[in-house]
């Protein structure tokens, strides 16, 4: 095997990074084109969740390249889900009987950073910021690239291109034009919302080790840990209906609905008004897509290939799971990328498919027993 290939990634989100250090140890020259800025010099938002529940199978591949002990240093383990109650009572359920059965909150953008500075120094890893891919020509092997700070756009060549851009992947879409068994985007009626639970006077304002949970059918809370004491809270709620984000368009609508149907969280988010009318309203889909890959040229991985709506707290596990086979895959046929990308795409595209059922299954059952509350404290979100 050529260890001087040189392979590009399109994106640096969190399953991109990692790719570039798995790719990196095995010595090829690895390009990225990054449509953002550098979130270690900008202060950038890492865009999407605040936080993020880690679990085993996202743990395995951090482990792979020796992440972990780093990893472990900027994590709060959460060892069930903490139900809230409309009437105020919280009741834990576990995710084992063994103490090592939990999984880790952790924050966005420190993961992304440590995956980023992580590949950087193989020294065989480039990471160009602000330019985003707009197009792929399989034909010349030529990549469209923007320049996003100039305007510029220019053509680029690659020998083989990883899609790790995400839900909106341009990769994707290119892949698709010259062969497509089918390319969906499912959205699902429901977007979600980040508030802050702050600390106070220096401490936790809830149990810190547990992930709490609101379930209320067709909208919930939930609540995960950060390392400075506070909680970012996400709100689900439909985009249209009687409790919407179309429907809640005021301060009063909004403190009625909280004071009614969370009543607990209200003295803990002092600034609620603010943070809903501010933060951003995030779109929740599935991308259901086949194939991954084209020929011996590209390969899809991450929510590239896969995006999954959050209600099993699996995609990026999903996707750190992605860059683990792909890594076995060059181990077992070396630069024969055409069976590399094939076999990596026939085996993790049934796991995708799963996480994306399952996670609609977990909303589905949510939303229609509403009234139910006993199901519901035991169907509530999964997190595990
Ligand atoms: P992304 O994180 O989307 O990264 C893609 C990168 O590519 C970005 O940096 C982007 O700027 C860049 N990019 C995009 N287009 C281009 C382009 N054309 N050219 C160049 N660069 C480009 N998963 C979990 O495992 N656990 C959780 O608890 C969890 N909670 C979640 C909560 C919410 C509210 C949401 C929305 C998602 C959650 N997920 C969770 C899912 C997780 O966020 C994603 O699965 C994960 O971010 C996928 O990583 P990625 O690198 O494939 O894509």
């Amino acid at each position: 095997m050529s260890q001087q290939q040189k392979i590009t990634l399109i994106g640096a989100g969190l399953v991109g990074s990692l790719c570039a250090v798995f790719l990196a140890k095995r010595g090829y020259q690895v390009e990225v084109f990054e449509r953002r800025p550098d979130m270690r010099k900008d202060n950038i938002s890492a865009g999407r969740s605040i936080n993020l529940a880690l679990a085993n199978r996202g743990i395995y591949p951090l482990q792979q390249v020796g992440l972990m002990n780093q990893v472990n240093k900027m994590v709060t383990p959460m060892k069930g889900r903490m139900i809230h109650s409309l009437n105020g009572e919280q009741n834990l359920q576990p995710y084992g009987q063994r103490a090592e059965e939990v999984i880790y909150s952790v924050s966005r953008a420190d993961l992304n950073k440590l995956c980023m500075d992580a590949a950087e120094e193989k020294g065989n890893v480039t990471i160009h910021f602000n330019h985003r891919c707009l197009d792929v020509d399989f034909e010349k092997n030529l990549l469209l690239i923007k320049n996003e700070l100039t305007g510029e756009e220019y053509q680029h060549p690659f020998e083989r291109v990883i899609g790790t851009d995400g839900s909106a992947s341009a990769v994707r879409d290119a892949i698709h034009k010259v062969n497509s068994t089918s390319n969906r985007v499912e959205p699902l009626g429901h977007s979600y919302k980040e508030l802050c639970i702050p600390a106070l006077n220096g401490d936790f304002q809830m149990d810190p080790n547990a992930l709490h949970v609101w379930p209320r059918g067709g909208y919930m809370l939930i609540a995960l840990p950060n390392m400075d004491c506070s909680f970012t809270v996400t709100l689900f709620m439909p985009n249209e209906g009687d409790i919407s984000f179309k429907e809640i368009n005021t301060e009063e609508k909004l403190l009625k609905f909280f004071n009614s149907h969370f009543p607990d969280a209200v003295p803990l988010l002092p600034n609620i008004t603010q943070d809903y009318f501010d933060n951003p309203t995030g779109n929740l889909a599935t991308v259901r897509c086949t194939p991954w890959h084209y020929q011996d040229k590209a390969l899809l991985i991450g929510d590239a290939a896969h995006a999954v709506v959050p209600f099993h707290g699996q995609g990026m596990n999903c996707g750190f799971e992605d860059v683990s086979e792909f890594d076995a895959q060059i181990e077992k046929w070396g630069s024969d990328w055409q069976n590399v990308f094939s076999e990596t795409d026939r085996l993790r595209k049934p796991n995708g498919d799963a996480i994306a059922d399952m996670a609609i299954e977990n909303y589905i059952t949510m939303r229609d027993s509403v009234r139910d509350e006993k199901f519901l404290l035991r169907s509530a979100l999964a997190f595990e």
